[in-house]
């Protein structure tokens, strides 16, 4: 029987597969499975393993790659894509606390803001590297980064080391001080702050 494709899927054996499966974002843009709503410059879509009960992508049409690419010529499209998103959260789901912002070191191709619900209840959010990704400095919010172009024409990346390091800490709760042995006693505590 055929099973349902898992982030874990991804190849990433050979370069050349592992070219294919990091524009799955663009795919995905112009997929109606995916794609949510977009204008004439970014597009809202699904995460295809959301990391919580409500997690969404922006995209710009423009082929921005990453962070790193960013200048201050850019600040007017990151305000809009925060917008945009603030206004789909705001219209579909007022009552959901959201967080909008960038991984410090993405995956995927074409820069991305996250729209992520804060609770991290999903069966993708798997491992301590995933609750990392949001949950410490490796997760940029979009207002500092937006910050940041402004103050500098730059955004303040953490070095690999230090991206190394974050993702490497050890589990802990984002509400409060609590600190699981393992996700399974992670997720069932979030519970309690989201109930
Ligand atoms: P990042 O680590 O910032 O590059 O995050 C990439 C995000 O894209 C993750 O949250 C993935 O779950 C999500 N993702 C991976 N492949 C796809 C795809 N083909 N379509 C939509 N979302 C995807
Ligand atoms: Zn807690």
């Amino acid at each position: 029987m055929k099973r349902a494709a898992s982030e874990s899927d991804h190849p990433e054996s050979t370069k050349s597969k592992q070219a294919h499966w990091s524009r799955g974002l663009l795919a995905s843009m112009q997929d109606a499975q995916y794609f949510v709503k977009g204008d004439n410059k970014v597009t809202l879509i699904k995460d295809m393993y959301p990391k919580a009960q409500y997690h969404f992508l922006v995209l710009p049409h423009v082929d921005i790659p990453d962070l790193k690419s960013t200048t201050k010529e850019h600040i007017g499209l990151l305000k809009h894509m925060e917008a945009f998103a603030k206004d789909h959260t705001k219209e579909t789901s007022p009552e959901v606390k959201f967080k909008y912002g960038y991984h410090a070191e993405p995956s995927m191709q074409r820069l991305h803001l996250h729209v992520i619900s804060e609770d991290f209840n999903s069966p993708s959010m798997k491992s301590r590297k995933h609750w990392n990704t949001f949950t410490t400095g490796f997760f940029l919010d979009s207002e500092k980064v937006i910050e940041d172009l402004e103050k500098t024409g730059k955004v303040d990346l953490p070095s690999q080391e230090k991206c190394k390091d974050l993702l490497a800490k050890p589990l802990r709760c984002h509400k409060c001080s609590f600190r699981p042995k393992h996700m399974t006693e992670l997720k069932k505590h979030v519970l309690s702050h989201f109930k």
